[in-house]
């Protein structure tokens, strides 16, 4: 008899596409996918709903405004209430050594989130870099981020000496590792928002973007491929946000190069004519229409791999939107509208539900090194699935999506198409816009493929 078997629904499985069928599940795990599978101790009935692989957001941040151990709690629970189970996280340590820090980001994922998660250490020192091969080895982590333009007052840039010896310390851990790369340049943009402050003290949110220039993206990217190409290491544009940074992508493309891009649910849903002004002020900025529709056009086409959010929660009383251009501080969350907004924007676009799906799962799950047992709907895969209503419309309130934020970048909005239950390790965790089940996500270490490719399910510790 299985534990759980979701019934009757249409599932959209990544790489194979739309099939009718029930997903039998027992211990955490799918174990049958078909119809009449026979008794089970619970049924969802999933009828004329769609049935994903449960969300990978591969790009996170958390513990920016509260604690760590806080956000780990509270904006997982934002997560799988949008459909979300597992996470990348960018850890931050400007100065320390991780292991330093890794063991309590490590408990706080095993004990409070509810969503399982990765972690990418964001590197500054070259102590850091020399430890990257303690990290994978102690704590299974395979991907790692560099910042070629910091954020004033918040984290620093780092110099092209330095990426290169990162790049070749990430190459030296294997094909599968992955430098992670923030790309703008950080001379342009420190010039051009500096510039913005003299030329306009106040401004709009339009203007907010001309603070962090496409040129400074697309220059940025093109010195990171070089910079990879010559250590070998495979890069992964994170939340790349311009038309003249897909440029860059799509020209290196013809020429051969092998490596990952990222766009984020707030650029593709949102542009910088949007009338919620600062709340949605951000970095890399959300751009002008033509950069929303080149990268549309960039992830239908297939030069944009993978989705995420860069959630980097705020309050209102942090975020400050009433100080304006210079004042308003960037980060927005974003958790709890990933999937509707994907979802809403790609119907209106036009892009297949399967390559919004990939996008979203098996894409990022590949890249990560946690395919297939997150990112697909599979025999043995986790049974991590979140049943979407399509035809659902809600009207996006920051306050109703249960992270520590009382705003959303979205606020107001109404979109087409919300998770109504969201399974994770088996469990029915969110269910119609409620939690319903205890936390239960863990931290996903990952192994070098040839070593333990397949990381055992364990329970969660009591
Ligand atoms: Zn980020």
């Amino acid at each position: 008899m299985f534990d759980l078997v979701v019934s009757d629904g249409t599932l959209i499985i990544p790489g194979m596409g739309r099939c009718a069928a029930d997903v039998g599940v027992t211990d955490g795990r799918i174990m049958a996918i078909g119809a009449d599978l026979g008794p089970a101790k619970q049924t969802l009935d999933a009828t004329g709903r769609l049935v994903l692989p449960g969300i990978f957001d591969p790009h996170t941040h958390i513990g920016n405004e509260r604690s760590y151990e806080e956000e780990a709690e509270t904006e997982t629970r934002a997560a799988i209430l949008g459909g979300v189970t597992t996470i990348g996280i960018f850890l931050r340590s400007m100065e320390d050594s991780y292991s330093l820090h890794l063991p309590a980001f490590r408990h706080a994922m095993d004990t409070r989130s509810y969503v399982d998660s990765v972690f990418h250490p964001q590197i500054f020192t070259s102590e850091q870099i020399s430890e990257i091969p303690k990290y994978a080895e102690e704590f299974g982590i395979r991907s790692f981020k560099f910042y070629m333009s910091g954020l004033p007052g918040i984290v620093k840039s780092i110099t092209d000496d330095v990426l290169l010896h990162g790049f070749r310390t990430v190459a030296a851990l294997g094909p599968d590792a992955i430098a992670c790369v923030h790309c703008e340049t950080g001379v342009l943009v420190d010039q051009a928002r500096e510039a913005l402050k003299l030329r306009k003290p106040e401004g709009t949110l339009a203007d907010w973007a001309e603070a962090h220039p496409p040129e400074a993206e697309a220059l940025a990217i093109q010195t990171a491929l070089y910079l990879a190409k010559i250590a070998g290491a495979h890069l992964y544009v994170v939340h790349l946000s311009s038309r003249e940074g897909l440029e860059v992508v799509r020209a290196a493309r013809r020429a051969g190069a092998r490596f990952t891009v990222e766009t984020t649910t707030p650029y593709l849903g949102l542009n910088s004519d949007d009338p919620n002004g600062f709340l949605i002020k951000m970095v890399p900025p959300v751009r002008a229409p033509e950069h929303h529709d080149a990268l549309w056009a960039g992830l239908a086409e297939g030069t944009i791999n993978t989705v995420g959010t860069d959630n980097t929660s705020r309050c209102l009383a942090t975020k400050q939107p009433q100080a304006g251009l210079h004042g308003a501080r960037p980060g927005l969350p974003a958790l709890g509208t990933h999937l509707p907004a994907l979802l809403h924007y790609g119907r209106e676009r036009g892009v297949s539900l399967e390559t919004l799906v990939d996008s979203a799962t098996a894409a990022p799950a590949k890249i990560y090194g946690i395919y297939p047992q997150k990112g697909t709907i599979a025999v043995g895969s986790d049974a991590d699935l979140v049943v979407v209503d399509p035809d659902l419309e809600r009207v996006v309130r920051g306050v109703e999506l249960l992270g520590m934020s009382d705003f959303s970048p979205f606020e107001g909005k109404t979109l087409r198409g919300w998770p109504v239950a969201t399974i994770k390790g088996g469990d029915i965790i969110a269910r119609d816009f409620k939690i319903v089940a205890p936390a239960n996500g863990r931290y996903l270490p990952r192994r070098a493929p040839g070593r333990a490719a397949d990381v055992p399910w364990v329970p969660r510790p009591a």
